[in-house]
């Protein structure tokens, strides 16, 4: 592992400095991508510092795509990267913007080794190793946009620790003592206030314990560090009870590293993001989108609403990263489900075949959009059906026209 020390070589504020801590105050380890698809610490710095007017670089260590490490803090440095949790949280910065790009062998290994040998030094596990989004008051913020669970499954296939199951149930709980997903009633909607009030957001306090609260209930056991099932028995009650709620004041006016001029769009959006995670999404919010963008509906967020939402994205020039973010959501409430309607099958001949459908077919496919239907629009339909699982015959008949819309 390649660490480069940049704790004294980088920008800092002319008055201003972090505050410290003790070790033993760190709780978890944050991971972010940068959101540019380049950068370094070098300039990550001048932004927070003279954009920003931070104190110093937002992040503990910098990790760029070759895999080399910048060390750019002390741990002990109470750095501005997830807001209340900050007090509580090392920050690392993967370089790149993994709505759009992959993240590669080398820096992710690299994070993984880092991100061991964090967990040793500071008597950690793998569960407090959590993503930007999964800390409290972040689930709308699309941060490292990587797959956690299977970091962490990384993480321990290498051999970190994890942390101790659950003990001390009660063998015999009476009735509702234990409530979970599917149960009603003013005791579910004492516990949605509960996580509400904690920063971690329920969705509607409705007495319903749906897939909303299940993910509430979720993060909030995570950030508890007890055992982590969605459901509210003895355990996860007296957590609530005695949750110490952040403590740490929040230190900046927008205490977020990436702050950009959608931070607002995403804080005025009350709907929540919709994206492909397992376990997948469900909810009416789900059906909506998949008859806004053409999709099966069945109220699930799989890999074919995915494949939906990233053509709708295409056809509207937002951002194709097949999440349901504020600005899709926008461009969702704009579209009376404006999805193109089959006419004909389309396929390379001589003349080549030209229209409005080849155009939305090259859309759909993030080909160059000419409306003429020739070898690369051919190609590109080829690769879709080779992805889609579908016959690869390069022709858009029904079948593949409704796997594009
Ligand atoms: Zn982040």
């Amino acid at each position: 592992m390649q660490i480069n020390d940049k704790r004294n070589s980088l920008v800092k504020h002319a008055n201003k400095t972090y505050r410290r801590r003790a070790r033993s105050e760190i709780r978890n380890i944050a991971i972010h991508h940068s959101a540019t698809t380049s950068g370094s610490a070098e300039a990550f710095a001048r932004y927070h510092v003279n954009q920003l007017d931070w104190p110093g670089v937002a992040y503990h260590y910098v990790i760029n795509k070759d895999g080399s490490i910048d060390l750019c803090h002390d741990p002990e440095v109470v750095s501005y990267h997830v807001g209340n949790s900050n007090g509580r949280a090392l920050g690392i910065c993967m370089v790149g913007d993994f709505r759009t790009q992959t993240l590669d062998a080398p820096q992710r290994n690299a994070a993984l080794e880092l991100v061991k040998n964090l967990i040793n030094d500071f008597n950690l596990t793998v569960d407090d190793v959590w993503g930007h989004i999964e800390f409290p008051g972040y689930s709308w913020k699309p941060c490292p946009s990587i797959n956690m669970e299977q970091f962490r499954s990384s993480l321990r296939e290498a051999g970190s620790p994890t942390s101790s199951p659950i003990n001390n149930i009660p063998s015999q709980p009476s009735p509702r003592q234990i409530i979970s997903r599917g149960d009603r009633g003013d005791d579910v909607k004492t516990i949605q206030q509960k996580l509400a009030d904690l920063g971690f957001n329920p969705g509607p306090i409705d007495g319903i314990f749906g897939p909303l609260t299940v993910d509430a209930v979720e993060r909030f056991q995570r950030s508890a560090r007890i055992g982590v099932d969605g459901v509210v028995g003895p355990e996860t009650r007296s957590a609530l009870e005695n949750y110490e709620a952040t403590t740490d004041p929040v230190e900046h006016g927008a205490p977020s590293d990436e702050p950009d001029q959608r931070e607002e769009q995403y804080l005025g959006e009350q709907r929540r993001m919709l994206r492909l995670i397992r376990p997948m999404m469900r909810g009416e919010d789900v059906i909506q989108v998949q008859e806004k963008v053409g999709a099966l509906i069945d109220g699930v967020y799989g890999p074919a609403t995915e494949r939906s939402v990233m053509a709708f994205q295409r056809r509207n020039n937002l951002t194709v990263d097949g999440i349901v973010g504020p600005l899709t959501w926008r461009a969702l409430d704009a579209t009376n489900g404006n999805v193109p309607v089959y006419e004909r099958i389309l396929s390379l001949q001589t003349p080549m075949m030209r229209g409005d459908d080849v155009r939305h077919v090259q859309q759909a496919l993030n080909v160059q959009v000419d409306g003429i239907f020739g070898p690369n629009t051919e190609r590109a339909v080829r690769e879709f059906q080779r992805q889609a699982g579908i016959t690869v015959d390069g022709i858009v008949g029904p079948q593949t026209w409704n796997r594009l819309f």
